[in-house]
């Protein structure tokens, strides 16, 4: 079977100008340089213009490229600034770029540098130049070729027009346009929605515009598609977090994790109706949670990404449930991003009526101490037998008909599936699930912190998908894994 590798362009202008998508047939590259693939990225920015070549297999080290259009060879011209300048001049916003994604491959065992190793293989990004320099039209910002059956490809070029790219917010852009052809070298599909609804405009793989600011990759399950839903080449839903993960593994971060400071109420002040805080991260807070005596009782989603990003720090307004116990209560806001790196605020003491003398008044399985009632630290793994929320690690226990288990949400078409062995992902709501025990029957009822009195009922739509077995996401995917999961 002959296999295609499929050039995609892509066009992201923050103007609304026309969409351009470019398939080429190119033969596939020699198997031996899929078994591994290099962990170095070089920023070329074509100091005195680059020469391409067009050839194939693709190889960043000669300067071989099937994508240029014609005979060549094609000549790039060197990385421009906003002004237009070049050199020495343009030496301050190149290094913003390099820092950006730098940045947003810092999750990823990655080393994204500007120096060509003296030996082996590389990705190479050339970052210069226009599209009609490589006899592409002018609507391209960026272009790189992406494997038809989504594996990685060793010693690649993609291709960012960055004397293309004008206006706006031009680091991040050229960062978005980086970030996304290389990565399709690294067989990740465009993204186009999130499976709880979110656009995908604060990822890379996105063509969506509606916000911007600084790109990372998410640990989020999306939809693949340029302006509409579609399935992802290779596999129903992309993750391009754990994608990126599969290819080269964990890297040492560079980003923080986020902040988070309660300003209502006042320490000592009268017991609330509703928390402040304000909590922000580089990368965005997905979630501010609100605990109380150490175990969540509410939560808010994050705030909104707009066109200049998540603002960093974003204020939290979190409604105090009505079925607090009375007690000492210590207050604290724990924010998380999309990675569940979370940071606690300092705790706010407040007291609601008086300190409990018993676990009389305290809420089902809290004990009280001191005056405060509280749960026990959560202690419950996935698919442990629960009976209340807080037990479990995950905040989450769902009743099935073979009894109730600590639980986590998961995307029932994702492949390979993200809930521990023996666990399966059981359909809860179109397009969402919960990891369930395999053979663990329906699943109907949950109970979360928001509502620890009283079980929560989901709509169901019980699909058990049995005999789904978990791939670790660490180290790289051997190619026949690959090709068995995917396409
Ligand atoms: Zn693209």
């Amino acid at each position: 079977m002959s296999r295609w590798v499929l050039l995609v362009a892509l066009l992201h202008a923050s103007s609304a100008a026309a969409e351009r998508r470019v398939t080429v047939e190119v033969p596939p590259a020699p198997v031996d340089s899929l078994a591994s693939i290099s962990h170095v990225i070089v920023l070329d920015r074509c100091a005195g213009g680059c020469t391409v070549t067009k050839a194939s297999p693709n190889n960043a080290r000669m300067m071989q490229s099937s994508i240029p259009q014609g005979a060549g060879p094609f000549q790039l011209e060197e990385f421009r600034n906003a002004m237009g300048q070049t050199g020495a001049a343009a030496d301050a916003d190149w290094a913003k770029l390099v820092t950006c994604v730098r940045e947003v491959y810092s999750q990823f065992d990655v080393v994204v540098t500007e120096t060509r190793p003296a030996e082996g293989t590389y990705h190479l990004a050339l970052v210069a130049g226009t599209p009609g320099q490589v006899g592409l039209g002018s609507d391209i910002l960026g272009i790189a070729p992406l494997a038809g059956d989504c594996s990685a490809q060793d010693n690649a070029i993609s291709f960012t027009f960055a004397n293309a790219h004008n206006g706006g917010d031009r680091t991040n852009n050229l960062c978005w346009t980086v970030a996304q052809e290389s990565a399709h070298a690294f067989g990740l599909d465009h993204q186009f929605m999130f499976t709880d609804g979110a656009s995908t405009c604060m990822d890379p793989t996105t063509y969506q515009a509606q916000c911007g600011g600084q790109r990372f990759f998410r640990d989020k399950t999306a939809s693949c598609g340029e302006f509409a839903a579609r399935d992802c080449k290779c596999g129903k839903v992309q993750n391009s977090h754990k994608k990126l993960l599969s290819v080269f593994g964990p890297g040492q971060t560079v980003i923080a994790p986020p902040t988070a400071t309660i300003t209502f109420p006042q320490p000592g002040g009268a017991f609330p109706a509703v928390v402040a805080a304000q909590a922000g991260s580089q990368r965005g807070v997905f979630r501010a949670d609100l605990l109380l005596n150490g175990s969540p009782w509410a939560s808010s989603p994050g705030q909104t990404f707009t066109l200049t990003g998540q603002a960093n720090p974003s204020t939290y307004m979190i409604n105090m449930p009505g079925n607090v116990p009375d007690g000492i209560t210590d207050i604290v806001v724990r924010a998380c991003d999309d990675l569940g790196e979370c940071t606690d605020s300092a705790p706010v003491t407040v007291t609601k009526g008086a300190p409990c003398q018993s676990a009389e008044t305290c809420a089902p399985h809290q004990t009280c101490e001191a005056g405060r009632c509280s749960w026990a630290p959560p202690v419950g793994e996935l698919g442990e037998s629960c009976e209340y929320a807080q037990f479990c690690k995950s905040n989450q226990c769902v009743e099935t008909t073979d009894g109730k288990f600590c639980s986590e949400g998961c995307t029932p078409e994702e492949t390979p599936g993200t809930c521990p062995e023996d666990l399966v992902c059981a359909e809860s709501r179109p397009g969402q699930g919960l990891c369930v025990p395999a053979g663990g029957g329906g699943c109907c009822s949950v109970t979360t912190s928001g509502e620890p009195w009283a079980a929560a009922v989901l709509a169901c739509l019980v699909a058990l998908r049995l005999g789904r077995r978990r791939t670790s996401f660490a180290g790289v995917r051997t190619l026949s894994a690959e090709r068995d999961e995917s396409c």
